[in-house]
């Protein structure tokens, strides 16, 4: 099977409308691809769509140019794999965008939360492109992987409010050894123990709260660990809720434990989901029977 290379949108747009029906999954990477993105494309492909995986390192998600400069490309590593993995179409947009004076989209509160407070102006950046991309692609469905968990209700948030009808999709985090998350920035950090403190911190809290014994307050001492054990700046480690990333209250919710860390200048995420349903009783963490 033939791997069709799509390098901007008269191509694109020429390859879909050829296809009948026009149904298609759709997978957005930034490249430099791993066992993660191989995870989403392999769910992707089981049903009978067209499977479109694009790749664009998007200027706007990043609020510093070196940190855009620096993110890892490997393109060609990433065709030979794509094609091995016999994905019907890739789409490489880099001159597909005007982006100068593009409009912008205010995604209310949800920017203000986790990764939202240091990283000002990237969800709308994710927004503007992922509307960009969802205009033209008009996929059935779009495959996302919950390790960019705020990301998620970002885009749905887009498809909701713009009318659009793609279904999301999510899957879950694919680890590596250790239980790191797969990340294509985590081959700039030399000390692979350092990511393995991360994983350890989500999965030592979600023991204690097993425990039945887990006060929000709790999370400080966590955090404390965390800088004791050479990791020098924790942006955020917080139990939310799935839905909107609020606080939890009396009222019974799915939560999530959600971290960030900085990592030899290296912005790393990571979450664990609980499998109760926990509500917040004088500051204590309680599951709800
Ligand atoms: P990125 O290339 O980092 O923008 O990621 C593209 C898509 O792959 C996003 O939906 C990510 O959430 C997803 N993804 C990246 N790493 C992982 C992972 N370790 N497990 C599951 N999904 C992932």
């Amino acid at each position: 099977m033939k791997t069709l290379i799509l390098r901007n949108k008269v191509e694109l747009l020429e390859a879909l409308n050829f296809r009948k029906p026009r149904k298609i999954n759709f997978i957005p990477t930034m490249g430099n691809l791993h066992e993660g993105h191989f995870e989403l494309i392999r769910r992707a492909k089981k049903n009978g769509n067209i499977n479109l995986v694009s790749i664009y390192v998007n200027p706007l998600q990043f609020n510093d140019k070196k940190d855009f400069d620096n993110y890892p490309r490997s393109l060609n590593k990433d065709l030979k794999y794509l094609k091995e993995l016999e994905v019907n179409m890739v789409y490489l947009p880099e001159k597909g965008f005007n982006l100068n004076n593009t409009s912008t989209i205010d995604l209310g509160d949800i920017v203000n939360k986790l990764c939202g407070k240091n990283r000002k102006g990237h969800f709308e950046g994710v927004a503007t492109i992922i509307l960009k991309f969802l205009l033209v692609i008009r996929p059935e469905q779009i495959f996302l992987g919950e390790k960019d968990f705020q990301q998620i209700l970002v885009i749905k948030k887009v498809i909701k409010d713009f009318n659009l009808s793609t279904n999301v999709k999510t899957v879950p985090i694919v680890r590596g050894h250790g239980g790191i998350a797969l990340s294509s920035r985590n081959q700039h950090i030399k000390n692979i123990n350092n990511l393995e403190k991360v994983y350890n911190c989500l999965i030592d809290i979600k023991n204690k709260i097993d425990e039945d014994n887990f006060y929000i307050k709790d999370l400080e001492y966590f955090k404390d660990n965390l800088i004791k054990s050479g990791i020098c700046r924790v942006n955020y480690l917080e139990i939310l809720k799935e839905s909107d990333l609020s606080e939890l209250t009396s009222i019974p919710s799915k939560v999530r434990i959600f971290i960030s860390c900085n990592i030899q200048g290296v912005n790393v995420i990571d979450n664990l989901g609980l499998r109760k349903i926990y509500l917040k009783e004088c500051g204590k963490l309680k599951f709800s029977s």
